[in-house]
């Protein structure tokens, strides 16, 4: 990781100025005597005397039976050959204390030389090998020479097998340690047991304290580091500064350390350096206080460790400047959605009764960014966070969720006052060196109303209430838990509506369209009713759900088929009446859709007038610049074009005049209590003399009394439709009233 200063690499020669050489491998061993004659006994230890003279072994113990011995034996670790009699308390002592060594002990070092008075008496082959015996002596052939060179070399023989004993139970301990190490991804328990761990393999006692150290960074010097984690008994405060005591005794061997960039060791004292991540560029020491000085050999295994908490460091820096990657937005560089869930996520109970999600939405970013500059556009999000952190001071946080989304968790009693949001959702930011306004859609969720969810199912909900809210046309929403019932019912919905595609469960009624002066039809509408079992959907509870989950233009579809069915039904019965079908949008993008339209008229010849497409106002005037066209291609084909529940939306007169279009429908609202309501009088009023103007017809809906149709009558609007006339009615049942109401051609 970018500090060069730190190469750990050539560490066997490291330290080697520090170290103090005692060594515990260095072992020399000691020789037990198991004899029962003592006279001959003490003749061995005369001759044996030169060994511990010479230094060549520790001790001499001795023994007079086998029992003594494997007590000996069984407490002294180092006891490296044995010269031992066969024949003791019985005949096979030797060899039973040789398999109590072997089999009941499990000590393989030790090396067993057999010794007897008795010529002739010696072990079988197969016994010696089963027990790793070499040697088998007559004591009587046995000189001072000859002892000598025999305990000589076994001696020998149990240093190198001792020694790759404690090199393999060394290893062993370290590959442990490492095992451990490798599962902690966090650095404080990572630290932890790195220190539990160095602890064991330097046999610090209990009572010893053993300390990590983190200095802030490589400039700042040894006071300024604080204590991360700690083992043993000394008072030690973790996140404070290293206490006097401990600090006077690592400050020289701290200062060689950070010197020479290396491990160093001084008698029981050891400081252990490793690099930190270069982000935050600090480094972890590990100061540590045996209590005795550290052998050759623990050093060595440190070192080899060492190793592995120098990667498992860097391992710890890279997760962390990953899990940074996967928590923050590239853009912005401030939290993102995975960000939210994972604050979600680790939030308890009290945590989400006290906390408010806030998720703020750029209205018509996408549309915009059509009409803007990019530049503009990344203006326009870079200003909206800032006015949201402006607003939003004390917070837990604030994420971008989406491209022109933020989510915000705070505090809910330091939440900001509706009021404030609701004036918030309207802005203002320059657009490519033009002031303009722009709107924020603006939602509010009480973590405490959504005890039981997911953090994904919160995301999702506050998600679906700000699509809500758009499609409403509200620009600020709180979330209350109704909402999440009412989904769950549409979603069930939904699957119910896929099913009666499939299952054909759709049928269409059709709405007289009247003269209001004579009453007799000049046209229909058809309605999509779906039979659901023996109950009956209106379409205003099953066509939202389509349209957002975008399965309307099937529905669509099936209607438009439906229609032209009718429309061949009628003209077999002698009625040349059009019908009006309402689409969405959507459906005219789908070229199945325009096929369908364009084969009715080409290959089944209906005649185009007979085609009535009505789509709403909204619709029309939210997507003008893509949907005129397209109602200009189908103009051109003579399909009729009414723009229906007019009023309802906000219709740019420029757009209006050139909408490629016949007829208005004014929306029920403005026709219901006509005659009395004033507002509703000059809406009327002013759409007749709009439609005069563009040179529309105009067709009133909803009309249920006479009043109403009276009212109309004397603005000059003079074809409706409403429940005063006829009910949406099944094809049989208009068949039956068109008997009674003769059509008319249409005249307005
Ligand atoms: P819309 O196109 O404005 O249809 C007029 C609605 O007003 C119909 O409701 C009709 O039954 C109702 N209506 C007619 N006269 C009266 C009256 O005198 N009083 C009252 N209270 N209501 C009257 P419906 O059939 O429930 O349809 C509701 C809406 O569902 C329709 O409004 C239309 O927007 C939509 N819709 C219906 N069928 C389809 C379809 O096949 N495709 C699409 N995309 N939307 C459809
Ligand atoms: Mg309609
Ligand atoms: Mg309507």
């Amino acid at each position: 990781m970018g500090d060069e200063k730190f190469i750990f690499k050539e560490e066997p020669e490291a330290a080697s100025l520090t170290v103090v050489k005692q060594s515990k491998t260095k072992a020399k061993g000691k020789l037990l005597s198991v004899d029962d004659d003592e006279s001959y006994q003490q003749s061995l230890l005369y001759s044996l005397n030169d060994f511990v003279a010479n230094g060549e072994v520790d001790e001499i113990l001795t023994a007079n039976s086998a029992t003594e011995a494997a007590a000996l034996i069984a407490t002294n670790e180092e006891i490296a050959v044995i010269l031992l009699d066969v024949v003791m308390e019985e005949d096979d002592a030797g060899l039973r204390l040789v398999e109590t060594i072997r089999n009941v002990q499990g000590n393989s070092l030790v090396r067993i030389v057999l010794l007897t008075g008795q010529p002739g008496a010696a072990p079988r082959k197969d016994v010696m090998e089963q027990y790793d015996i070499d040697e088998y002596w007559n004591k009587s052939e046995i000189d001072y020479d000859i002892l000598k060179a025999v305990v000589g070399s076994n001696l020998r023989s149990w240093r190198s097998m001792y020694q790759l004993e404690q090199a393999r139970l060394g290893l062993q301990l370290v590959i442990d340690a490492s095992r451990k190490l490798a599962s902690k991804y966090d650095k404080e328990s990572f630290i932890q047991v790195v220190l539990n761990e160095v602890a064991s393999l330097i046999g610090v006692g209990k009572n010893v304290p053993t300390l990590c150290v983190t200095t802030q960074s490589p400039e700042d010097t040894f006071d300024k580091s604080y204590v991360l984690a700690y083992t043993g008994s000394d008072h030690v405060q973790v996140g404070e500064p290293l206490p006097n005591h401990l600090f006077d005794k690592f400050t020289d061997l701290y200062e060689q350390a950070i010197i020479d960039h290396r491990h160093k060791f001084n008698g029981n004292l050891s400081v252990l350096c490793f690099p930190y991540d270069h982000e935050e560029s600090g480094h972890y020491f590990i100061l540590a206080e045996g209590l005795e000085q550290l052998s050759e050999y623990s050093i060595h295994l440190l070192q080899v460790f060492g190793e592995n908490i120098s990667s498992g460091f860097m391992k710890i820096a890279l997760i962390n400047q990953l899990s940074n990657l996967a928590y923050l937005d590239a853009e912005l560089l401030i939290y993102n959605q995975n960000w939210l869930l994972r604050e979600l996520q680790t939030m308890n109970h009290a945590d989400r009764i006290n906390t408010q999600l806030v998720v703020i939405s750029i209205d018509n970013f996408d549309s915009q960014t059509l009409t803007f500059s990019e530049r503009a556009m990344v203006q326009v999000i870079n200003n909206t966070y800032e006015k949201i952190a402006n607003l939003y001071h004390e917070v837990l946080g604030i994420s971008r969720i989406e491209a022109s989304t933020f989510a915000i968790l705070c505090n809910s009693d330091e939440a900001i006052d509706d009021d404030v949001l609701v004036q918030f959702t309207n802005q203002i930011n320059e657009f490519d060196g033009e002031m303009r306004n722009y709107s924020l859609t603006i939602v509010k969720v009480e973590l405490a109303d959504m005890l039981t969810s997911t953090p994904m199912q919160i995301l999702y909900l506050s998600k679906s209430l700000l699509y809500s809210a758009r499609q409403k046309g509200r620009d600020f929403v709180t979330y209350n838990p109704a909402y999440q019932e009412r989904l769950l019912t549409d979603y069930q919905l939904l699957n119910d509506l896929k099913n009666a595609i499939v299952e054909h469960e759709f049928y269409l009624v059709l709405q007289p369209k009247v003269d209001l002066r004579t009453g007799q039809p000049v046209g229909l509408e058809a309605l999509l009713r779906w039979k659901k079992n023996d109950e009956v959907i209106p379409p205003n509870v099953f066509i939202p759900i389509a349209e957002n989950s975008g399965i309307i233009t099937k529905l669509d579809l099936i209607a438009l088929e439906l229609t032209i069915e009718a429309i061949k039904a009628l003209k077999q019965k002698g009625y040349q009446l059009p019908i009006s079908f309402n689409a969405t949008v959507k459906d005219l993008y789908e070229s199945s859709y325009l096929a369908l339209i364009e084969n009715a008229i080409g290959i089944e010849h209906i005649s185009p007038e007979l085609l009535d497409l009505e789509i709403t106002e909204t619709q029309a005037m939210d997507s003008y610049d893509k949907v005129n066209p397209i109602l200009e291609h189908l103009h051109d084909l003579h399909v009729h074009i009414s723009i229906d529940d007019f009023g309802t939306g906000y219709s740019s007169l420029a757009h209006i005049s050139k909408l490629a279009a016949d007829t208005i429908k004014i929306d029920k609202t403005f026709i219901t209590n006509l005659r009395d309501d004033e507002a509703n009088q000059q809406v009327v009023e002013l759409v007749l003399n709009l439609a005069h103007l563009c040179g529309f017809s105009v067709v009133a809906e909803g009309i249920e009394t006479e009043e109403e149709r009276d009212a109309l009558l004397s603005k000059g609007c003079n074809i409706g439709q409403g429940y005063l006339y006829a009910k949406p009615m099944r094809l049989d049942e208009l068949m039956e009233w068109l008997k009674s109401h003769q059509p008319q051609a249409v005249t307005d």
